[in-house]
């Protein structure tokens, strides 16, 4: 699949031809805003992905951005404003429905299936995902596939209760990869992890990009390891965007160092 597996960096040409005709947009969301009681944990809201694109979300704690994500995946319903996700408008649609269309997020907070091993929490995202043609061995294989992906080492017999924090990390990843998404929101992938696994993790998510074809939202409160992997930065504080651009643009703006600064 051309228009999936090509870079970004490399997909200029094509997208020039693209605009001459009628240019889809990826994703857009126009004017979130979402109040909870008296805070505004968006406040209008509006930004664009393109196909292919990694995109970082950052911002410090509180700033909105798992908020964003809950209401991208139709788990929260945006107090004003609109989600288009290939032309469509999805802010109606059930977050089951938003699955079926191709989007998949990890959480913040890994919650596995306990009394389930790592195998059939990774199969159930494969028969929960879009693609329902499955049968069983057919789902497990698939599952087997992705946990080789993500770079987990289990048995048939290991339960998620035995992975370390980067385990469980690389378990939501492999669920929500299991869906067959087109649009992967990866939420805190890095917390919790040394260094290494740092690393190991962005590489991974870089992988899901290049090898899979899959635009990612990617939202880290630090920024460092994320600047290195993502095409583009958007910049949330206190709800608010407040800058967007390339890692270089963003890491320079002013008023993106003093909300860090301010914070931290
Ligand atoms: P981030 O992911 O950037 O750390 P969140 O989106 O989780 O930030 O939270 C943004 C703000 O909204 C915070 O002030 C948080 O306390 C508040 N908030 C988030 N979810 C809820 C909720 N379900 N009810 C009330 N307040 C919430
Ligand atoms: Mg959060």
């Amino acid at each position: 699949d051309f228009r999936c597996k090509t870079p970004i960096s490399k997909r200029f040409t094509f997208c020039k031809i693209n605009t001459m005709g009628s240019q889809t947009m990826f994703l857009k969301c126009n004017n979130i805003t979402k109040l909870f009681g008296g805070l505004a944990a968006l406040q209008d809201v509006s930004f664009e992905v393109e196909d292919g694109e990694i995109r970082g979300l950052i911002g410090p704690n509180g700033s909105g951005k798992t908020t964003l994500f809950n209401v991208i995946s139709g788990v929260l319903k945006p107090t004003e404003g609109k989600v288009m996700f290939m032309e469509r408008d999805i802010t109606p649609l059930s977050p089951y429905n938003i699955c079926h269309l191709g989007i998949a997020r990890s959480f913040q907070i890994p919650h596995p299936f306990k009394e389930m091993t790592v195998w059939e929490n990774v199969a159930l995202g494969a028969l929960f995902g879009k693609d329902q043609s499955f049968s069983d061995e057919e789902a497990k294989e698939k599952a087997k596939e992705i946990i080789d992906f993500v770079g987990l080492q289990v048995k048939d017999d290991t339960y998620p209760g035995e992975l370390t924090a980067g385990g469980l990390r690389k378990l939501e990843l492999a669920r929500a990869l299991a869906t067959k998404p087109k649009l992967l929101l990866a939420d805190e992938v890095l917390s919790g992890l040394s260094k290494k696994e740092m690393q190991e993790a962005s590489m991974i998510l870089k992988r899901i990009r290049d090898e899979m074809g899959i635009t990612i939202i990617w939202v880290e409160h630090i920024m460092d390891v994320l600047m290195d992997v993502v095409d583009k930065v958007t910049v949330l504080n206190y709800g608010a965007l407040i800058a967007e651009g390339t890692p270089e643009e963003v890491a320079n703006n002013e008023e993106v160092v003093e909300a860090y600064l301010g914070k931290e």
